[in-house]
């Protein structure tokens, strides 16, 4: 299957009058759920909400939730359960999420998981979540992260080392100077990892342990990741 997958196929997908409904993507900083996310959004229909993006949204609007984001997120901690919640919450009022959404770096605790079970199983019609968490070894990861270059304009997405743009330190769609965002270092990976395996490993295994639950191999082309996570998406759904 190709990124190019017309929404009519994705249909029979999940069955004609199927929506995806709520699902969220699990996995360490830099399994690519970010990339896979922006390429299910094509295929289904139904936003992305990334709390990351979100957050750093935040950041440079300069609200008050930005502001004490912003450090936290310098040091590769974890942005209190409650703010992220509310932020999550108020993004989940807009008509745009009714058929679903693909909910990105969320939930990252036991606490934000517990809170969105219990705000799903309170609202009638809503289908229960299904859980997919894309594994790629550490190593892998790290030069993921310290190699990722985002566009500031059309936020596409690059890595130096697997795929770089065609001019280095440029665009390829706008000719924009690529940044690196101020937490992909290699210190800041580190204390994310940390997080990551104290707060979040324990979240893949309470869906794991509900059931509707599947785990992909990230260690392959965007697009075979992709078809992973469509069909699992397919098998959970049935
Ligand atoms: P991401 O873009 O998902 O890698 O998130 C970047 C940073 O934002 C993380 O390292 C955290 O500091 C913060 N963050 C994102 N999502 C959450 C969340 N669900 N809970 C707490 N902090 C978060």
């Amino acid at each position: 299957m190709s990124s190019s997958v017309d929404p009519v196929e994705s249909s029979a997908v999940l069955g004609s009058n199927a929506t995806p409904g709520p699902i969220l993507l699990l996995g360490a900083p830099g399994v690519g759920k970010g990339t896979q996310a922006k390429e299910l959004v094509k295929i289904w229909g139904i936003p992305q909400i990334s709390t990351g993006d979100l957050l750093r949204g935040n950041v440079a609007k300069g609200t008050d939730l930005g502001k004490l984001a912003k450090e936290i997120m310098g040091r590769g901690e974890l942005v209190p359960d409650s703010l992220v919640n509310e932020m999550v919450a108020a993004r989940l009022q807009e008509p745009d999420t009714a058929k679903g959404y693909i909910l990105d770096g969320f939930p990252r605790t036991l606490p934000q998981a517990s809170w969105l079970d219990g705000r799903l199983a309170a609202q009638a019609g809503t289908l229960p979540v299904v859980a997919v968490s894309i594994r790629v070894d550490y190593n892998q990861l790290l030069r993921r992260i310290t190699g990722r270059r985002n566009c500031p304009v059309c936020q596409a997405i690059y890595n130096i080392y697997g795929k770089p743009p065609g001019k280095e330190g440029f665009c390829d769609v706008d000719g924009a100077a690529l940044v690196q965002r101020a937490d992909d270092t290699e210190r800041v990976f580190e204390e994310r990892m940390r997080a990551y395996e104290a707060m979040t490993a324990p979240v893949v295994e309470h869906y794991r342990a509900l059931g509707r639950f599947a785990e992909v191999d990230g260690d392959r082309p965007i697009d075979a990741v992709m078809a992973g996570i469509v069909s699992a998406v397919e098998r959970l759904r049935q």
